[in-house]
């Protein structure tokens, strides 16, 4: 078994039993972890509130070494990470590689951003006075991640909340523990006591106390939509900070002028990286009515080349599904879909030829519309499904006609249909010819029902910081608009 980090120690706490960690590829426990309690959510606070104290005035340069030192950690552990990754989250290892690249390099941006300032200087109402803005961490923030991007969803809130001087607990998922207590034991171990906490368990057990605890001021919280608003009831009457990343619908519209074999691999891997299971992976793909033939048959041919394989396997394009409840929701989705009269092209059925492991084969649809659920709710697994569109505008009222809002991706050069696309398209992100890209300094996060939080750039450091302003007067004299107005 595998401890929960507290404090700096590697303990099994409170637990109530344990919590078994499969491979989706096989089937085969991997591990155990702590079935963490409330209790171990307690003793994770007060560690965390009373180290606050001195992490939060620890000077900007010893803080950003120690954040450094975290990201050069990471790279020098970086193949066992990307090992056990792949084990318990099951994508293939470019993938993989790539999550743990962005982990290490998001320590050192905002190890960097996090000693660039503290706020404003502003102009003075009066010239005896003195105005400025302070940005202050709030203390001690919960972090809640889910399984999918296990260290860089957990990289992107824990280390902007530390730059800005706050200290931090960790809730993982259940389902992939082991990467978040791998980082805890070979590269926080230079942190101070407490500054990170890793407390592991179910939700409802360990995450619910952490929302629920009167001493976590802030909850950042990445997961799906009926979770979030569970957060969203109990922290709202503490009136607490929520950082809330939620589930996205994100579509894909490819343009007149799209190449279809280009556009045949942007979508298919905007649709199934991760086995479809990304929040901003394409869920809907629309494509013009007038070329639609040569795009159908440019998909579909494209797909059938992928290899459904475990993610250790070099040769593997897709890997399994992170569990049987996961994929049993696509299975229902692309079942309504074809009774609903959607024809599956390729795709549809779990692998004949793997006989363990939670595969479902990549998917493409057509015959589509927005009564079926693939087009409606979050699918969060391997499918393609196309409708097709008549006009421009037609497609980006489709885009639009959905309750949720991360992102949307074109495939056009186009100017005006670009401009149209980045201007009328109602989600936090917008990617044109170049589908699920980010950048550090890019604000990431959604619209509607995705949550208005805001991961890295600056935006991302601010979501950990409150402002205070400070009006400071250099005279102590009676003034003139103090009592008795009658004077
Ligand atoms: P989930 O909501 O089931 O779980 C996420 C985390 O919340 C887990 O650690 C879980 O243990 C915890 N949790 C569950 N119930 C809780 C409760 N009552 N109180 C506190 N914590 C609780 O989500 P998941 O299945 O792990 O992840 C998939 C979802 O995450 C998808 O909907 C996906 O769109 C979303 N997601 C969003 C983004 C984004 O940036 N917007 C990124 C990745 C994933």
């Amino acid at each position: 078994m595998k401890l929960m980090y507290i404090n700096g120690q590697f303990t099994k706490g409170n637990a109530n039993g344990e919590i078994e960690v499969t491979n989706p590829a096989t089937e085969e426990v991997l591990d155990t972890v702590p079935r963490g309690t409330a209790e171990d959510v307690e003793s994770a606070v007060r560690s965390s509130k009373e180290v606050f104290k001195s992490w939060r005035k620890m000077g900007a340069n010893e803080r950003t070494s120690l954040l450094h030192e975290v990201a050069s950690k990471v790279r020098s552990h970086k193949e066992e990470i990307v090992h056990l990754l792949t084990l318990e989250e099951g994508k293939p290892i470019p993938e993989n590689d790539e999550e743990l690249e962005w982990v290490a390099n998001t320590f050192d941006y905002y190890a960097e951003l996090g000693r660039h300032d503290r706020g404003r200087v502003i102009p003075p109402g009066e010239h005896s006075q003195f105005n400025f803005i302070l940005k202050e961490p709030y203390g001690v923030v919960g972090c809640i991640v889910p399984w999918n991007y296990p260290l860089l969803l957990m990289a992107w809130k824990v280390a902007p909340a530390l730059a800005a001087g706050n200290t931090v607990i960790i809730k993982p998922s259940e389902m992939t523990p082991l990467t978040a207590l791998y980082l805890a034991e070979h590269c926080f171990d230079g942190l101070p006591a407490g500054v990170v906490n890793v407390v592991t368990g179910f939700g409802a057990e360990t995450g619910e106390p952490l929302v629920k605890h009167p001493d976590v001021p802030v909850i950042a919280f990445t997961g799906s939509l009926a979770t979030g608003q569970r957060i969203a009831s109990h922290a709202a009457p503490m009136m607490k900070k929520l950082h809330l990343e939620l589930g996205g619908k994100d579509a894909t519209v490819i343009a007149e002028d799209a190449d279809p074999e280009r556009a045949a691999k942007a979508v298919a891997y905007a649709a199934l990286i991760n086995a479809g299971q990304v929040c901003t992976s394409t869920e809907r793909v629309y494509i013009p009515q007038s070329k639609a033939k040569q795009f159908t048959e440019a998909i579909v041919e494209h797909v059938k080349s992928l290899k459904l394989g475990s993610g250790l396997d070099a040769s593997t394009d897709v890997g399994p599904m992170i569990g049987d409840s996961y994929r049993a929701k696509i299975e229902s989705h692309v079942e309504d879909a074809r009774t609903r009269g959607a024809q599956v092209l390729t795709g549809g059925q779990r692998p004949r030829d793997i006989s363990k492991g939670w595969f479902y084969e990549p998917t493409v649809l057509t015959g589509v519309d927005h009564t079926m659920l693939i087009m409606r709710e979050e699918t969060f697994g391997p499918a393609v499904p196309l409708m097709e569109y008549t006009s421009f505008e037609e497609a980006i009222d489709r885009v639009n006609d959905c309750k949720y809002g991360l992102g949307a991706v074109l495939l056009s050069e186009d100017p005006k249909k670009i401009k149209m696309f980045f201007e009328d398209v109602k989600a936090g992100t917008i990617w044109i010819n170049d589908p699920l890209t980010d950048n550090y300094a890019g604000p990431f996060g959604g619209m509607k029902y995705s949550g208005g939080a805001r991961e890295l750039g600056i935006e991302g450091l601010d979501e950990f910081r409150e402002t205070k302003h400070v009006h400071w007067d250099f005279n102590m004299e009676d003034k003139s608009y103090w009592y008795p107005y009658g004077r």
